[in-house]
C-alpha cells in the first residue's frame, strides 16, 4: 500500500506527479491548514506531511500516530516543535541554501529603500507632489561606504554582507553565535558584541532564526543604542524584534527609518501604524517570492520528503537525532 502524503502549500503539477508515483497524495486548500477540515480528517492516515508557515501543535500530532516526516517549504521552523517531533522519531526537514541569495536580495532591497527613501519618494511621485526641483527635504543617507551591522551571520547574513561589502564598499561587523573567520577572511567582517554593534552601524540587518533566545532579542534599550541617523531592517521572524518599540523609537528619531519584511503578526494587523509611517517600507513576507526560488523550495521539500519516506536520508534534515540509517 502506497504512503500517504498530505499537502499544504503551493507545489506545481510536476511536483505533485512526482510525488504520485510513489506515494498517494492528498492536496489541502484552506487559507490555514487548521483550518482546512479535510486536513483535520485526514492527519491519521498521514505519513509525511508538505507545507510552508506550518504550525504544528501536540493535538495534531497525537491526531497523526503514522507520521514519519514533515517537509517545511522554508528554512525556518520556529512554528514546530522541534524536540518534540524528535522524541515521536518524526524526521524535520527543511529548505536552506535554495532560498539564500533570493531573500539577500530581498535584504539588500529594503536596505537600499529605507537608505534612499525610494518607497516614500516614489508615492511623492505618484502624488503629484513633485513640482519643483527636490531638496534638502527629500535628501536621503548613503548605503555606498557605510557600516554595515549583521545581527546573524549565517547563510542569508553572509549573503546580505556580501552584497554589501563587494558590491557596495561597507564595512562589515556581525554579531553571531559563534564566530565565522572564513567570512572575516573573505568580507574583513569584524565580530562584535551586539551592544557594540549597535552603536557603531549605520545599518543594521537582522538574520537570525526565531528561538527562545531571539525572541524580542532587540527591544527599547537596543534601539536606544543605535545612531539616530541609523536605519534597521528585519528579513528574520517579526518576533525577534519589540514592534512596540520599534515603532517608539521611529517615533522618536532614535532610528531614523526601518525596512521590515516581518512582523509579529502576520498579516499585519489593518490597525498597526507601521505601513502608515513615512519612514518605514514594509513588505508582506516575500524575503524568498520569486517563481524560481519557490520553486525550487517546493522541490526540495519534494524531494525530502520523498527520500524520508523511501527510508533515504533527506537532503536537508534538521533533527538528525531522530533520522534511523
Ligand atoms: P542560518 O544559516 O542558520 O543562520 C542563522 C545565524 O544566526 C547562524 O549563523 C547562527 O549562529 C545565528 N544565531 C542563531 N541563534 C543566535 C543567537 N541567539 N544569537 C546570535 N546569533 C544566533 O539561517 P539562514 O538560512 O541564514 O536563515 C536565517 C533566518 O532567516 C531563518 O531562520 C528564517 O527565520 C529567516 N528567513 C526569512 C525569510 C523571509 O522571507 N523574510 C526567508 C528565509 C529565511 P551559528 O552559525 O553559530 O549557528
Amino acid at each position: 500500500m502506497k504512503k500517504h502524503i498530505l499537502v499544504h502549500g503551493r507545489l506545481t503539477d510536476v511536483q505533485l506527479a512526482q510525488l504520485g508515483e510513489h506515494f498517494e497524495v492528498q492536496v489541502c486548500q484552506g487559507a490555514t491548514p487548521a483550518e482546512d477540515p479535510a486536513f483535520l480528517d485526514a492527519l491519521p492516515r498521514a505519513h509525511g506531511l508538505i507545507g510552508s508557515g506550518l504550525v504544528i501543535t501536540p493535538e495534531w500530532l497525537d491526531a497523526a500516530p503514522n507520521l514519519e516526516a514533515i517537509a517545511t517549504i522554508s528554512v525556518g521552523y520556529d512554528g514546530i516543535p522541534v524536540e518534540e517531533l524528535t522524541r515521536r522519531g518524526i524526521l524535520l526537514c527543511n529548505t536552506p541554501d535554495v532560498l539564500t541569495e533570493t531573500t539577500a536580495d530581498t535584504g539588500f532591497a529594503l536596505i537600499l529603500a529605507a537608505s534612499r527613501r525610494v518607497v516614500e519618494l516614489a508615492d511623492f511621485v505618484r502624488r503629484g507632489d513633485w513640482q519643483a526641483s527636490i531638496g534638502e527635504a527629500q535628501f536621503g543617507s548613503d548605503v555606498y561606504g557605510k557600516t554595515l551591522g549583521m545581527i546573524g551571520f549565517g547563510r542569508i547574513g553572509a549573503a546580505i554582507a556580501r552584497r554589501g561589502a563587494l558590491g557596495f564598499g561597507m564595512r562589515v561587523l556581525y554579531s553571531n553565535a559563534s564566530p565565522k573567520p572564513a567570512l572575516e577572511q573573505e568580507l574583513g567582517a569584524k565580530r562584535r558584541e551586539m551592544d557594540a554593534l549597535l552603536e557603531e552601524a549605520d545599518i543594521i540587518c537582522v538574520t537570525v532564526p526565531l528561538t527562545a533566545e531571539t525572541e524580542h532579542l532587540i527591544g527599547a534599550r537596543e534601539f536606544s543604542l543605535m545612531k539616530p541617523s541609523g536605519i534597521f531592517v528585519n528579513i528574520a521572524r517579526g518576533r525577534v524584534v519589540r514592534e512596540a518599540d520599534l515603532i517608539a523609537a521611529l517615533e522618536k528619531g532614535q532610528v531614523r527609518a526601518a525596512g521590515l519584511d516581518v512582523f509579529e503578526q502576520e498579516p499585519l494587523s489593518p490597525e498597526s501604524p507601521l505601513p502608515h509611517m513615512p519612514n518605514v517600507v514594509a513588505l508582506p513576507h516575500i524575503g524568498s517570492a520569486t517563481r524560481e526560488t519557490r520553486d525550487a523550495m517546493a522541490q526540495r521539500a519534494v524531494d525530502n520528503i520523498s527520500r524520508a519516506l523511501q527510508g533515504q536520508r533527506p537532503i536537508s534534515l534538521v533533527n538528525e537525532e531522530a533520522w534511523r540509517p
